[in-house]
């Protein structure tokens, strides 16, 4: 049992992907990207749209989405719509995927990636700022996924959740974000597992993220956090789609953080588990 544990856990950190990434895979693909307006969702709509995907992009600014979609249809975008909205709003979430199914005629991948405006502060008692939070950075994510899953099971498609090294270790000033990122870990980790014991072909991957020169990341962190230099969005987006392509669990982007998602003893814990249940006595939906 040891040694298949072991087995287990250096496959699923050190096995390289079987496939290796070639653009063309995306081509035709129907993408829904959140948080698109800007920042990393931006650049990953814009390889995407040289890829050849369909694509629709939401975030809240109307105007920025416009333009975002004008130069995804020059980079090459086989299609490319947009819908605005607050992803605060849980029902706005869900009709985001469902016009986007009927918009591209299905779906192949949903790439999570928004966020509610980051402010670096000490925890001040404001429990309906957390909530306000939670709802945008995790529950709008399990509403949209809770929507996509029955176009992703026609088409075993994927899931691509955009997370943080803020989810995987502790830092302070950012309790309600760090809450949210852990949260999507504990979430779609269990949900990973899910769809493999029921032997559904969706893929989940979560992109653990460092420092990102993004204005908004940039800004934020100035003047607090020093002697770090961000990675650069457009190459970051380019490692999300390659993750979610490849149908990889777990990407970490620079590599350098990789470290931080080693934990062997948690990988061999959840196996022996896992080994414990009865799989065949569970109601499967
Ligand atoms: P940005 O702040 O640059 O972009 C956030 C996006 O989310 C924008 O498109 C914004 O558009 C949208 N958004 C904000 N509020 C809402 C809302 N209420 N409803 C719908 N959309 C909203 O973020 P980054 O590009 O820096 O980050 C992208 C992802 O990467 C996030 O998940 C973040 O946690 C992760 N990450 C980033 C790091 C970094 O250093 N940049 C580090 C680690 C992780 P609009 O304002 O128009 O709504």
């Amino acid at each position: 049992c040891f040694l298949s544990a072991l087995g287990l856990l250096l496959a699923y950190y050190f096995y390289p992907a079987t496939d290796s990434f070639r653009p063309e895979m995306l081509q035709g693909k129907r993408v829904i990207v959140t948080g698109a307006s800007t920042g990393i969702g931006e650049q990953i709509a814009y390889h995407l749209a040289r890829m050849g995907a369909h694509l629709v992009v939401t975030a809240r600014t109307e105007a920025k989405l416009k333009k975002v979609i004008s130069e995804c249809l020059k980079l090459g975008a086989a299609s490319a719509h947009f819908i605005p909205g607050t992803m605060e709003d849980l029902v706005f979430a869900e009709q985001v995927v469902t016009k986007a199914g009927k918009l591209m005629g299905g779906l192949d991948m949903l790439i999570l990636n928004h966020i509610a405006p980051v402010n670096l502060r000490f925890f001040n008692g404001d429990v309906a700022s957390i909530r306000k939070v939670m709802d945008i950075n995790f529950f709008s994510y399990i509403t949209m996924t809770s929507a996509a899953l029955p176009m992703l099971k026609v088409t075993n498609g994927s899931i691509v959740v955009v997370s943080s090294i803020a989810g995987k270790l502790i830092t302070p000033l950012i309790a309600d974000y760090s809450a949210a990122k852990f949260a999507l870990d504990g979430f779609y980790s269990s949900l990973q597992k899910e769809l493999q014991l029921m032997n559904v072909n969706i893929s989940i991957t979560l992109c653990i993220l460092g420092f990102i020169n993004t204005d908004s990341a940039v800004k934020s962190l100035s003047g607090i956090v020093e002697n770090i230099t961000p990675s650069p969005k457009e190459e970051c987006a380019v490692e999300i789609i390659k993750g979610g392509a490849l149908r990889q669990k777990v990407i970490a982007y620079p590599s350098s953080i990789y470290i931080s998602m080693w934990n062997p003893i948690r990988t061999i814990q959840e196996y022996f588990i896992l080994l414990t249940y009865n799989i065949d006595n569970i109601t499967r939906n």
